[in-house]
């Protein structure tokens, strides 16, 4: 027996399995399983990803100070509190690694996003779960579970995979109300989608515990070059560029993003077309008798009669070349989540659930 053992909680860790993109020997397949922007990034982004292949031999930005102005002047913010990382999957690592370790805690809800735990573990902390009242984060059961060794509250508002989200109040609510060493992580990936949402900026600016964590994967279609950014008090932001690796991310993704968050017609597109179809095939799920709640993301939760109906009918939409996610891991053993795609692809997938509930199964 090999001696060479990794630091403790690291063997707790479930590797985190993203969504599938290939069913064997299905052709023409959609992808709806990783809520993925359906029409890709911005034109502007794509071009700045192709200039940038004249400067590939240069090493990156270091303070990525050009992205954090373009963000600072879109969002309102103060470009010094922004920090930028590989997705905001990074940020949320570096929090943990900065924030929590051995006897400490770090609250994520019931339904809540794999990466806090992970992060928790990998930093040696303990995860703990709260839980939600029916799919929706319940401040009161967070603030309940809160104590002395708290030292991380991530919350995603709008969450995924739930869709749901809670109102500013709540989240005021929360911040005020947890202990003095604890700090509350606002999750926005989904932020863009909640039209005059602000994902918590101005909160972030009023207090000295919030950090709010934003991403360039979700409505940028940017998912493939790792983006995410996060805003917070300048002593956080200060610790986290301590860890942070100095080019971690490469220029191509620093002008991309850059282009992507300055086309804002296109992102007011792309929000719209999402709360459409998003209207669409939740309307269309209830008339083949699924139910879901009102999400404020880009994908709905369809709740099946059933774990065993749910996994039926994941295989019978693989058969018909659709791919959907699998919540079991989430705690929705009965849920499928489906990313709003464009028009074909939800008119697709809302046919064959119909004929699923009709009766028809896999060949
Ligand atoms: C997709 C997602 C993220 C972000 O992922 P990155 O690609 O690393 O920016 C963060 N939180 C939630 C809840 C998500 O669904």
């Amino acid at each position: 027996m090999s001696k060479i053992e990794p630091q403790p909680g690291i063997l707790d860790i479930q590797p985190y399995v993203g969504g599938k993109s290939h069913i064997d020997g299905v052709e023409n397949i959609v992808k709806l399983s990783s809520n993925e922007n359906p029409f890709g990034p911005s034109p502007a982004a794509q071009e700045a990803v192709k200039r940038s292949v004249h400067q590939l031999h240069r090493y990156p930005s270091t303070d990525h100070a050009s992205l954090r102005q373009a963000i600072a002047e879109v969002h309102g913010l103060e470009a010094r509190r922004i920090i930028c990382g590989v997705g905001s999957d990074e940020i949320l690592h570096l929090l943990c690694q900065a924030y929590a370790g051995p006897g400490d805690e770090v609250i994520h809800t019931e339904h809540g996003f794999a990466i806090y735990r992970i992060g928790a573990l990998a930093a040696g902390a303990t995860p703990v779960e709260v839980p939600e009242r029916e799919r929706v984060t319940c401040v009161d059961e967070i603030l309940e579970a809160c104590g002395p060794k708290t030292r991380l509250v991530f919350i995603a508002n709008p969450n995924n995979p739930t869709g749901t989200m809670i109102g500013m109040a709540e989240i005021e609510r929360l911040a005020a109300g947890l202990p003095d060493r604890a700090l509350l992580v606002l999750d926005g990936a989904y932020a863009e989608y909640v039209e005059g949402y602000d994902g918590g900026a101005a909160l972030v600016e009023t207090r000295d515990n919030v950090v709010m964590t934003r991403t360039f994967s979700k409505l940028y279609g940017l998912g493939g070059l790792r983006i995410g950014w996060g805003y917070a008090p300048q002593e956080i932001i200060d610790v986290l560029n301590r860890i942070r690796g100095p080019f971690n991310l490469s220029q191509t993704a620093l002008d991309a993003a850059e282009a992507a968050i300055r086309d804002t017609a296109y992102v007011e597109k792309c929000r719209v077309e999402n709360a459409r179809m998003r209207a669409w095939l939740s309307e269309a799920l209830a008339e083949h008798g699924v139910p879901s709640d009102t999400s404020m993301a880009n994908f709905v939760l369809a709740r099946m009669g059933s774990a065993e109906e749910a996994e039926a009918c994941d295989a019978y939409l693989q058969s018909e070349g659709l791919i959907v996610r699998r919540v079991a891991g989430y705690k929705l053993p009965n849920a499928l989540r489906i990313t709003v795609g464009d028009e074909p692809s939800c008119r697709r997938v809302a046919h064959a659930i119909g004929q699923f509930k009709a009766g028809a199964r896999c060949p």
